[in-house]
């Protein structure tokens, strides 16, 4: 196997693998006996790394899979990812070939994006959007007339049927309702489909509120995205997501440590100014790699040997600076928890993401890019120094 040490050299994710096959067990009983998981891997799996996620699902079973765009059902193909791979957003008709070409089901828009796909003159596998009252993509679930021009355009096949919540993570009463009148909206024009003559195909519209807050639904799939990698889009977390686990970790390293006197400032703009002699520790992680860059200023924290040490000043592209006065044991070459458990501390993506003032789905997303993936039990390099 390839020498992964190198990757722990600076900051990565770190993948629990088991956490994530746990969890899509624990969904697809939630789904009910009939209903399957489609694994929502758009955004490189929320910044998880599309292709390790879509992987171990497939080895545990998950047959089908939600893209944002063709190029991330593309990239999945190009992985050796078998099964139905759906792209939920917009696709130009210009490069419906491609969309033949790797395999994809296409999510109809609207009726003019459906009319263009039709003119390619292919034979398109597509999914029909209906829009029950989110108002973002979709035909419109009362037009039945459109609904019957889509479905009778040559080259399209119709594989699916499909709608998206808006509100299914709210409480109140009035979502519960506005989600209940979503859902039968959306039964109702299948069930017209069908006494028209109109197969609707496998048909869909829970995301992971939805299939954890609602009971089984008479659905081919549910499209689970952010309750896959273990975690609420906000807190708290309700009693449904208890059984659930985070999936990643963010780690970084100290690279270095400095000791200032009392009225000393430390980094950009000497935002940092100490009030005591302070030892402060250079992580080596920072806004390049996803971070919110208020994050240091709004109360952030590390975890280091298990403990939770504050960042301080203004959090820098690749470096960040931690307060770690209370915490003379710390060394160059520690492992940094951003977000995670180390010892018996764990800083929940939850709670991260509500002190930078977003959701979780946010802040995990923008960690796709410069931060390699490491599956947890790879060997982490301790030599570091
Ligand atoms: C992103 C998305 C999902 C997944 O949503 P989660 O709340 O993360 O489970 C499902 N369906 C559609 C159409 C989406 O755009």
């Amino acid at each position: 196997m390839e020498d992964q040490t190198w990757k722990t050299s600076r900051a990565w994710r770190e993948l629990d693998l088991d956490a994530l096959r746990h969890n899509a067990r624990l969904l697809e009983e939630k789904l009910g006996a009939d209903c399957r998981l489609m694994a929502v891997v758009k955004a490189d799996a929320y910044g998880h790394g599309a292709v390790p996620v879509a992987r171990a699902l497939a080895e545990q079973g998950v047959t089908a899979f939600a893209v944002a765009c063709l190029a991330e059902g593309a990239a999945l193909r190009r992985a050796g990812v078998e099964g139905t791979i759906l792209v939920l957003g917009y696709t130009p008709p210009e490069e419906g070939a491609e969309l033949v070409r790797w395999r994809l089901h296409q999510a109809v828009a609207d009726e003019a994006h459906a009319a263009a796909l039709s003119a390619l003159g292919l034979s398109l596998p597509v999914h029909l959007a209906l829009d029950t009252g989110m108002h973002r993509l979709g035909i419109p679930w009362e037009d039945r007339e459109a609904v019957r021009r889509v479905c009778r355009l040559p080259g399209l096949r119709l594989e699916g049927t499909f709608s998206h919540l808006c509100a299914a993570d709210s409480p109140a009463a009035e979502d519960r309702a506005f989600t209940r009148g979503q859902l039968e909206r959306f039964y109702s024009t299948v069930a017209w489909m069908e006494a028209a003559g109109i197969s609707p195909g496998a048909i869909h519209i829970q995301a992971s509120y939805g299939i954890l807050q609602l009971p089984p639904q008479p659905c081919a799939y549910g499209r689970a995205g952010i309750a896959l990698y273990g975690v609420a889009s906000t807190p708290p977390r309700a009693e449904e997501w208890r059984d659930l686990r985070p999936v990643l970790s963010l780690r970084a390293r100290v690279a270095a440590l400095r000791t200032l006197e009392a009225g000393e400032g430390a980094g950009y703009g000497l935002a940092f100014r100490c009030g005591r002699t302070t030892r402060l520790a250079v992580v080596t992680v920072g806004y390049g790699d996803g971070l919110f860059r208020t994050l240091s200023q709004n109360g952030g924290q590390v975890l280091l040997r298990g403990r939770r040490c504050p960042m301080v000043g203004r959090m820098c592209m690749d470096q960040l600076l931690v307060d770690v006065t209370d915490l003379p044991e710390a060394a160059v070459g520690d492992v940094a928890t951003l977000i995670g458990s180390d010892g018996g501390a764990e800083l929940s993506a939850e709670e991260v993401a509500a002190r930078c003032g977003t959701i979780t789905n946010e802040l995990l997303t923008r960690l796709a890019g410069r931060l390699p993936v490491l599956e947890t039990g790879q060997k982490v390099n301790s030599q570091w120094s």
